[in-house]
């Protein structure tokens, strides 16, 4: 097995995970299998309960683990499906060592970071690597160099270093290169960082180095000769217009062929796939808007996956997706309003603030026929419009949105009698990939053209099935179901240009080369709305 580690420097949010997730694709372009392992070091035991005002969005696995963003990241880059076994963080860790120490696995002994935790992460990094089948097992440390809450992550790292061969090894090393007021390029945070790495024991393989602009040649020559790598080993990782770009700035920086020869491999194969996406991206002439309409826009990366997932859909459908961010709350104090966008999506949510907001942006893209996706708390959202507006079921709501006083209001959307009981003690979502079922002659099934789909879940909350009937008597037809029926997971309107729901998650499933069928859709439509509109 072949470790690459990739440890960050200077500070955090340098697109570490999408250096990662590139050298992993480049890998992957030569023909290795690549698994990837993401380390959080904080103490939460998964992103579940984090905030994505903070934190960004949570991505969601196919086993339905709730993830750092990252993960995302990989999942598109690299082509394979995780699970919670890739995500180390060091809740995780520490419940491990707990649980053994009370069961007496230690035998008396006092249970230390040194040995104990560090045997545990090098356990589960090993273990994770051995049976994915993979040739190079990717380790990225969340965090910067330097963090008390990383140490033993990069102890546990150095220590590996160590037990494996020189060659089944590399690290690299993340760090920012700074323009100074006067343009030029300042490696001193660089250097100042690797000097704190190998304090710790570590020296890094291969620096790249994240910077506005292109690394000069005298920039690389100085970083080589303060930090001690060749020059051929300091990476120039400038801005580029697309995160798809990175792997491409690492080919022409000869990355993979450095990494490789690192570890003594041998180029198996050489795939453009990944050139090809990206050329199509840059040839894509005609664009469309998209607003978003949300409660957490002030953190663009709270909406990360949907906005992978529209460009994806823009790739097939030809067309650059631009985004106008809408926060819900705005449209709740205004008499009137308009959209200045040829497509409105509604995303997932959890409580009553803006939700009312959301719904009068659902009933102005449904009256006025301009395309429209909702998710999760979108598709929830829309089932309440059009009860209220179209069943005419006055205040239809979610009993997420109502206080339970036992008031006789519509709860159209609600939970299943038996999650009531569950939720009694603590709450639980149905999280994950779950089978669902498309109906035939639907616009659900001619985006996915099969019946039965596998997509990722996170709610709680489901359509209230006494009001089924009723809904879809007045038009609102639910093209796709699970749980036998009991469940609803797509709404969709026939006779509107495109109004299509989805209580599941399409965006964390959409990839570059493979993009989520309800996007394809939506961002059709509404290219589609957009040359039809060009002559209004
Ligand atoms: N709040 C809703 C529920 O729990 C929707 C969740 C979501 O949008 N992810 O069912």
């Amino acid at each position: 097995m072949k470790y690459i580690v990739v440890t960050g420097g200077v500070m955090s949010g340098l697109g570490k995970g999408i250096t990662a997730a590139s050298i992993g694709r480049l890998l992957v372009d030569m023909g290795y299998k690549v698994v990837p392992i993401k380390i959080d070091p904080y103490i939460n035991i998964d992103a579940g309960t984090m905030n994505p005002f903070q934190h960004g969005e949570v991505y969601v696995l196919k086993d339905g683990t709730e993830v750092d963003l990252d993960l995302g990241h990989y999942e598109r880059f690299i082509g394979e499906e995780l699970t919670g076994d890739h995500n180390i963080t060091t809740g995780k860790i520490y419940r491990c060592v707990i649980d053994k120490e009370r069961k007496g696995d230690y035998l008396g002994q006092t249970v230390q970071i040194i040995p104990h935790v560090t045997d545990e992460i090098k356990r589960w990094i090993r273990r994770v690597a051995n049976n994915s089948g993979a040739d190079i097992c990717l380790v990225e440390i969340g965090g910067t160099v330097g963090d008390i809450e990383g140490m033993p992550f990069l102890e546990a790292v150095r220590q590996m270093h160590n037990e494996e061969r020189e060659e089944d090894f590399a690290l690299v090393h993340v760090t920012l290169v700074p323009l100074d007021a006067g343009g030029e390029q300042k490696t001193k945070p660089t250097q100042h960082s690797v000097k704190e790495l190998r304090e710790l024991g570590l020296h890094p393989d291969v620096i790249v180095g994240r910077c506005k602009e292109r690394l000069k040649d005298g920039t690389k020559r100085k970083i080589s000769l303060f930090c001690d790598v060749p020059v051929e080993a300091v990476i120039s990782n400038e801005d580029a217009g697309d995160i798809y770009e990175v792997p491409l700035i690492f080919k022409r920086e000869k990355l993979d062929e450095y990494l490789l020869n690192k570890l003594k491999l041998e180029v198996r194969e050489k795939s453009g796939k990944w050139d090809g996406i990206v050329e199509k991206l840059r040839s894509l002439e005609e664009e469309v808007t998209i607003a978003i309409v949300g409660k957490y826009v002030d953190v663009r990366d709270a909406y990360l996956s949907i906005k992978e997932a529209l460009k994806h859909g823009g790739i097939y459908a030809g067309c650059r997706v631009n985004y106008v961010w809408v926060d819900s709350e705005d449209l709740e104090s205004v008499s009137d309003f308009e959209f200045e966008a040829d497509g409105i999506l509604v995303p997932g949510g959890f409580g009553l603030r803006g939700a009312e907001g959301k719904i009068r942006a659902i009933e102005y893209a449904r009256e006025n026929n301009i395309p429209f996706l909702g998710i999760c708390f979108g598709f929830q959202l829309a089932v309440i419009e059009f009860a209220r507006h179209v069943v005419g079921l006055e205040g239809a709501t979610s009993s997420e949105l109502v206080e339970d006083s036992g008031e006789s209001v519509h709860r159209v959307i609600d939970l299943l009698p038996e999650q009531r009981q569950i939720e009694e003690k603590g709450g639980t979502m149905r999280l994950g990939d779950i089978e669902v079922t498309i109906k035939p002659d639907t616009m659900a099934y001619r985006l996915y053209g099969r019946e039965k789909i596998y997509e990722r879940h996170r709610h709680r909350y489901e359509v209230n099935p006494e009001y089924i009937p009723v809904i879809e008597e007045n038009g609102l037809v639910f093209s796709a179901y699970s749980d036998g029926g009991r469940r609803m997971e797509i709404a969709e309107l026939p006779e509107h240009r495109f109004f299509f729901a989805t209580q599941f998650h399409p965006e964390f499933k959409s990839r570059p080369y493979n993009p989520s069928p309800p996007f394809v859709g939506f961002v059709s439509a509404a290219l589609r709305y957009k040359r039809d509109c060009d002559g209004c």
